[in-house]
């Protein structure tokens, strides 16, 4: 054989111990090409590189160079092992063919195979084993993975707020103390109902960074209020899995559910508010008394004026139809006759200064801490300020550029500090206020903003109310709102004139 070739050789990681170093089998191939008579033109080595994919970047580079094999006389190229080349079926063909249309062989001083009908078998055959090792590799790695799971093990990189634990005495997750609080601070707001892109800029203007150290974008965040790991869970859908971690949490079960469900009550909400007319606060609550449809507003298009009206929307039955007004006022009426139990506005008193309380912490906190990052900007420019002045390291433009950067930043931690600073509020005074409106309903009922009526309305009869003849009745309320009388209400004096027609205002 005479020729000229190029060497490929590559190790892999669990040879960078053993025998097969790079040197090892470059002398090899070079031992090789001397017995058989071929220059070598020039060795492509890849330190240490998998043999995965065909990204390497000496292979791509000897293919490359391949292309002009018969301008520099090229001939042959040497690999220590078919493996070193190819992992699987695929590569292999694809390479086998870049070398053929090139008129190269290629060769192997450890396996026997070349160009012939037997050699690219051969070839194919030692390919095929390699695959199969990497697919049981693979495989491998995939048991394993869920052998860990199932331990509670976090086995992969680690999410914002978290790092890999790495000494065999450490959980698969180890906290981030700093992040961990602004993480809990985000999902506590959330599930305070405030809206996820404010939430996401007071983080990112307190430190809140993405692992490659930028914003967070909005999705990412979205992201990060669902992923159950910051409860402390493992959940893999694709694996089935789905266990308690070994690592801690970030956030409690419960706050974490109820960021789940503001999440969805969000949606539906939004999908509520356009079902519900503030023309007609009472539609779909109150139902046809004689087919228990529930009943909708239209306005008539009665002359000379239009007038609206509640009516039974069963097309069989429409037999109840009733003037806005003169539902509305029987309702008032309604209204008037049940009262809030002490115990839920003592519940509720409770609940408030909770709530209070926690606002204060958290603002606090956040304060406390917008603070010392000013403080620390501070210093950072009048570190700048110095090195400037001095005349050493850095230029005017440098100088320009760092100052108004850390002007900017001053800007917006300033911003975040206005907007944590709560406003001394007399909660004393707001809790008597909210009471003595829960004790008058009907009063409560008429400053509520119309928008506002078709919750308050589920939240106290949730169960809505039926009409027919004059009379609107309840069938239950929940424990906390009382009747005055048992009896479903009846007003005999505002009984209307006539039964089904649309009736005039009382
Ligand atoms: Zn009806």
């Amino acid at each position: 054989m005479v020729g000229k070739a190029y060497i490929y050789i590559r190790v892999s990681s669990e040879e960078q111990v053993s025998n097969n170093s790079l040197d090892t089998q470059e002398k090899t191939c070079r031992d090789y090409c001397q017995r058989e008579n071929i220059d070598v033109v020039r060795v492509f080595r890849d330190e240490g590189e998998s043999a995965k994919t065909m990204k390497r970047s000496q292979l791509k580079m000897m293919l490359d160079s391949c292309v002009n094999a018969k301008k520099l006389g090229i001939t042959h190229v040497v690999i220590f092992k078919s493996d070193r080349i190819a992992r699987n079926v695929n590569d292999y063909s694809v390479i086998g063919a870049i070398l053929r249309k090139n008129g190269i062989t290629l060769v192997s001083p450890l396996e026997a195979f070349d160009d012939t009908a037997s050699g690219k078998l051969y070839g194919n055959i030692l390919a095929s084993f390699a695959q199969y090792d990497n697919d049981a590799r693979s495989e491998r790695t995939k048991m394993g993975m869920i052998e860990g799971l199932n331990q509670g093990q976090w086995m992969w990189r680690a999410p914002v707020g978290y790092r890999r634990g790495l000494m065999p005495n450490e959980p698969s997750l180890v906290i981030d103390a700093e992040l961990k609080q602004l993480i809990e601070m985000g999902f506590v707001r959330v599930s305070q109902g405030v809206a996820k892109d404010a939430v996401l800029r007071e983080l990112t203007s307190l430190g809140l960074r993405t692992k490659a150290g930028r914003k967070m974008s909005k999705q990412s965040f979205n992201e990060l209020l669902r992923n159950p790991l910051y409860a402390g869970r493992v959940v893999s859908k694709k694996l089935n899995v789905d266990r308690i971690g070994d690592f801690e949490p970030i956030v409690s079960e419960e706050l974490f559910n109820s960021v789940q469900e503001q999440r969805t009550s969000r949606k539906s909400n939004a999908k509520q508010r356009n079902l519900d007319n503030p023309d007609f606060p009472l539609r779909r609550w109150v139902q046809c008394g004689e087919c228990l449809t529930p009943m909708t507003g239209s306005w008539s298009t009665g002359r000379p004026k239009k007038y609206p009206y509640y009516h039974c929307r069963n097309k069989d039955c429409q037999k109840v139809n009733v003037r806005k007004e003169y539902l509305e006022t029987l309702f008032i009426e309604l209204l008037d006759e049940k009262s809030v139990a002490p115990q839920m506005l003592k519940l509720m008193e409770e609940v408030v200064r909770e709530m209070w309380k926690e606002r204060h912490k958290l603002a606090n906190e956040i304060v406390r801490k917008v603070e010392k990052q000013i403080e620390e900007m501070k210093l950072k420019q009048d570190r700048l300020m110095d090195l400037y002045i001095s005349g050493k390291g850095i230029t005017e433009d440098q100088f320009v550029k760092t100052s108004s950067d850390l002007e900017r930043e001053m800007v917006e931690l300033r911003l975040s500090k206005d907007r944590e600073s709560i406003v001394e509020v007399d909660i004393d005074g707001v809790i008597e206020f909210a009471q003595s409106m829960l004790l008058d309903l009907p009063k409560c009922w008429n400053r509520l903003e119309p928008q506002r009526r078709p919750q308050f309305l589920r939240a106290m009869i949730p169960n809505g109310a039926t009409y027919s003849n004059g009379v609107i009745g309840t069938v239950e309320s929940p424990w906390f709102v009382m009747g005055l009388n048992s009896v479903p209400t009846t007003n005999a004096a505002l009984a209307p004139p006539t039964g089904f027609e649309p009736v005039p205002p009382p």
